[in-house]
């Protein structure tokens, strides 16, 4: 009879069976009778026990000449295992070698942070990395999941531009055929475009900052997703907007019980953030609230990481920031009805410090208004012209927002820095690998 060839993650349908599974040594320990082999096969890590007794000479001699990530195909038979995170473990038979390792640098023992990232290439193999980007890989499946069945249309944006909607400060520049292009820092402008073709769509591609402090948040590479919406105002967008992030914590709650231990995430606090409404605080408030606290801030001023840790916190759950001051936001941003040191705009604050986790707001729509302000910031009138253009024919009210994809990353497992939150990150000192 032919042994099936399966992978760990399906382990439950072959309970009390003999498999063979192909599979990487993570570690192993034992003694002259018995070796135990932690393994991992790329979906899940598992115990293979080796007893001399049960075993040929051989294959014992095989179990304890394996190095740390020497590859293998290893048969035996499948046993639930309570102890393991993952639940199951093999009473291993037999062990063929594929590939050798020697040397492997990861060992063990403790090693600094800036050593794991040189060897990112290798350290994705590892517990903590595997948990938190199947962990990132359930929010992209989950946000195609939730705006399918809002009804948007997926329109990619370019990354290669000639434009800089918010600034140059932060653009990374590049030479196009002789002209200089910039890497996209939003697809904001496009969306819009998109959003009066197709009601409602959301681009999802990565974006680019040359950001130039160093914090927790902030790579200079990460992926975003924008939706704009056509005929909606601030109201449904925030209402949109709690939503899809209580559907995306659901969904991690649902798919990844296993990566939320590995990494000691709370899970009933995590299913605390899945109540809805959000609390929807005015930035005046928010800066009462905040000067009340002891906090040295002057309404319109930009707040940092201690104001926005501050806030969420206040309400223990993700908060609403609305109405920023216009003197700080985009020049694309709706003016307030009544007021117009205002804009209509509103971030996401996540509790626990994790920082600004959306930026949205509704759009201007007056063709002569937003023509002034381009004007106003000196900003080359020919490269908006199209933008403009979204204005002149048949203008409607709209509103988007975008949500950084590795901030949502951190907030869902617990990571406390940024760059644990994407495959290769990318910051000020790291360019490789
Ligand atoms: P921050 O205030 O934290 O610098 P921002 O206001 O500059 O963020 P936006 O321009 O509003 O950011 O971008 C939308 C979203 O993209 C943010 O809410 C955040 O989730 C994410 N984001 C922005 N900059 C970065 C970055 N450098 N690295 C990772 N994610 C980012
Ligand atoms: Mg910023
Ligand atoms: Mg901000
Ligand atoms: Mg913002």
């Amino acid at each position: 009879e032919e042994i099936p060839k399966i992978k760990i993650i399906d382990a439950k349908n072959f309970v009390g069976k003999t498999v063979t599974i192909g599979a990487w040594l993570r570690q192993k320990r034992g003694s002259g009778k018995i070796a135990f082999l932690q393994l991992r096969d790329g979906t899940a890590f598992f115990q293979g026990v080796v007893a001399k007794a049960d075993v040929s000479e051989e294959v014992f001699e095989t179990a304890k000449s394996l190095k740390q990530e020497t590859s293998i195909y290893v048969t035996g038979e499948i046993h639930e295992d309570a102890r393991s995170s993952f639940g199951y473990e093999m009473a291993v038979s037999d062990i063929k070698v594929i590939g050798e390792s020697h040397d492997y640098p990861i060992t063990p023992k403790e090693h600094g942070t800036e050593f794991l990232f040189d060897e990112r290439h290798l350290y994705l193999r590892h517990l903590k990395p595997f948990a938190t980007l199947k962990i990132r890989n359930t929010l992209v499946a989950a946000t195609y999941e939730f705006f399918n069945k809002e009804g948007f249309t997926k329109l990619d944006a370019p990354v290669l531009t000639g434009s800089a909607p918010e600034g140059t400060t932060e653009l990374f520049e590049t030479d196009y055929f002789g002209e200089p292009a910039f890497l996209s820092q939003t697809g904001q402008l496009y969306a819009e475009a998109g959003a009066m073709a197709f009601g409602k769509v959301f681009t999802f591609g990565p974006t680019f900052r040359a950001e130039k402090s160093k914090t927790r948040r902030h790579l200079t590479e990460f992926w975003m997703i924008e939706p704009e919406m056509a005929f909606m105002d601030q109201e449904e967008s925030l209402k949109l907007q709690e939503r899809y992030i209580a559907f995306l914590i659901s969904k991690v709650l649902e798919n990844n019980d296993q990566e939320l231990d590995i990494l000691k995430r709370d899970k009933d606090l995590l299913r605390s953030y899945t109540q809805l409404p959000y609390p929807r605080v005015s930035y005046d408030d928010a800066v009462k609230l905040l000067q009340d606290n002891d906090f040295d801030v002057e309404w319109g001023v930009d707040f940092g990481s201690p104001e926005e840790t501050f806030l969420a916190n206040h309400f223990a759950k993700p908060v609403f920031i609305v109405n920023f001051p216009k003197a700080i936001k985009p020049f694309y941003m709706k003016r307030h009805k009544t007021r117009d040191d205002i804009v209509v705009s509103a971030d996401l604050l996540a509790p626990e410090g994790y920082g600004e986790i959306i930026g949205g707001s509704e759009r201007e729509t007056d063709y002569d208004y937003l023509k002034n302000e381009i004007e106003k910031l000196g900003l080359n009138m020919d490269e908006y012209a199209w933008y403009l253009d979204l204005r002149k024919y048949g203008s409607v009210p709209h509103s988007g927002f975008g949500l950084g994809l590795e901030r949502m990353v951190t907030f869902v497992t617990g990571e406390e820095h940024i760059r644990e939150a994407i495959p290769f990150p990318r910051m000020t000192n790291r360019l490789r690998p």
